[in-house]
């Protein structure tokens, strides 16, 4: 009879494992220079041996933050609070064992709505805490990816880049997972890399084109060109792009996954445009969708609200009163070009297209005060002190509660700030 795979937990530390039959060989949080190596040896346990030989105390700590603790200590003496909001309740940090006395007191308390934990010693067991109330969502600092050993599709990584920090985008949605008519998963796909100029795509591509950057649009109005039925025009990448356009056309379903970071180089601006003309043409042939991966402060929220309202996911001019899509003429170049004489950013003011003191400007946003701007006004939080929608960056919504109250929210920021333009010009008029 084969061994059931247990979630093993560090009897030093605390944390505990993806799910094995076997005990992991060491433990790399203990390893960590900031905490040490259990003196008798790596020990391990199990959340239903810990259920036998411990307790969780509940205890008020103050109005509305009540603390809970295993009793006699265990790992490092981590205890977990649950603040209780009018909004529901947040447990910050973690601990390593739960049980059916402490969720059913937890859940006479209001239960829980979302996990947040400070730092990796308090990761514990938080995947058993959001599975046992109702897989809730875990927010977890994306600095700090690399020490959850027990993953799980309840984590929501804030604040991610998707190229570095995303690494498990192709076991989740692309290529790798098995579905209905790819049974095979990787093996019922071929994945095609087109490396522009120094980026590269996944390493284990079954074809792989290489483009210098300059003739990236070039390679993209090519391949539309052929799959228009039009002849190339005779240079080195036809016969690439020629077997690129018949892998494309033959596909029952095509994903094309593009970096929409700007990285070390400015982006082109055009690429965006161009592979959604490129996806429209496919769809004529076969299936096909375009991905864009974006960093996380919900860029992709506020892309999907701007295509919604405008028709245009992002350089959406409004100049003339009314939208219009100016992908060559961003936000860095219309600064660049002094055609505009103040900016005002919304949001995070982190990695805007131009130097925030180059140009007068106010920014509305959480911690805006603390860049050069001419006027800053500082809002919440998303997903702490407001509420809302945020998308992942694989276009899923999440909803956001707001816990804590905090400063304003951008929104009502916002709202005030036009109504106050409004009042100026039917003053004036
Ligand atoms: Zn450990």
């Amino acid at each position: 009879m084969s061994e059931a795979a247990k979630s093993w937990i560090c009897t030093t530390c605390g944390t505990q494992y993806e799910p094995a039959v076997e005990p992991p060989q060491n433990c790399p949080i203990c390893e960590d220079e900031r905490q040490f190596v259990n003196w008798h040896g790596q020990e391990w346990t199990t959340i239903e041996q810990l259920q036998r030989s411990h307790n969780n105390l509940i205890k008020v700590q103050e109005a509305g933050i009540i603390g809970i603790g295993t009793t006699p200590k265990f790992a490092i003496g981590q205890r977990a609070l649950l603040v209780q909001t009018a909004q529901g309740n947040l447990l910050w940090d973690c601990i390593s064992l739960i049980d059916d006395p402490t969720a059913e007191a937890v859940k006479a308390l209001g239960g829980i709505f979302a996990i947040a934990i400070s730092h990796p010693h308090y990761y514990s067991s938080m995947v058993e805490w959001s599975e046992r109330f109702g897989n809730v969502p875990i927010y977890l600092h994306a600095d700090d990816r690399r020490w959850v050993v027990r993953p799980s599709r309840n984590i929501v990584f804030w604040g991610t880049d998707p190229a570095a920090r995303y690494p498990r985008y192709a076991s989740r949605y692309a290529p790798e997972p098995a579905g209905l008519f790819v049974p095979d998963g990787r093996r019922s796909r071929r994945l095609v890399s087109v490396d522009v100029g120094d980026a590269r795509g996944p390493a284990e591509a079954d074809t792989r084109i290489r483009i210098h950057a300059d003739q990236e649009l070039d390679a993209i109005a090519a391949l539309r060109a052929v799959l228009a039925g039009r002849p190339l025009g005779g240079t080195e990448l036809d016969g690439a792009l020629a077997d690129l356009a018949r892998t494309l056309t033959a596909a029952r379903y095509v994903a094309i996954v593009y970096d929409a970071e700007p990285g070390a180089l400015p982006p082109e601006p055009a690429r965006a445009e161009s592979l959604t003309a490129l996806g429209q043409q496919l769809n004529a042939v076969t299936r096909a969708c375009v991905t864009p991966l974006r960093g996380g402060g919900n860029r992709v929220g506020a892309e999907s609200v701007l295509a919604w309202q405008t028709g245009y996911p992002m350089t959406v001019d409004f100049s003339r009163g009314h939208p219009r899509f100016r992908p060559d003429d961003g936000a860095g170049a219309l600064v660049a070009s002094g055609a505009v004489d103040a900016v005002l950013v919304v949001g995070r003011a982190l990695g805007t297209p131009f130097a925030i003191d180059a140009v007068r400007s106010v920014a509305i946003g959480p911690s805006a005060s603390e860049l050069p701007c001419d006027a800053a006004i500082d809002t919440g939080v998303a997903g702490i002190h407001e509420s809302g929608t945020a998308f992942r960056m694989d276009d899923i919504p999440l909803p956001l509660r707001a816990p804590v109250p905090g400063p304003p929210v951008a929104a009502d920021v916002m709202r005030a700030l036009a109504q106050r333009i409004h009042t100026r010009r039917s003053r004036r008029s």
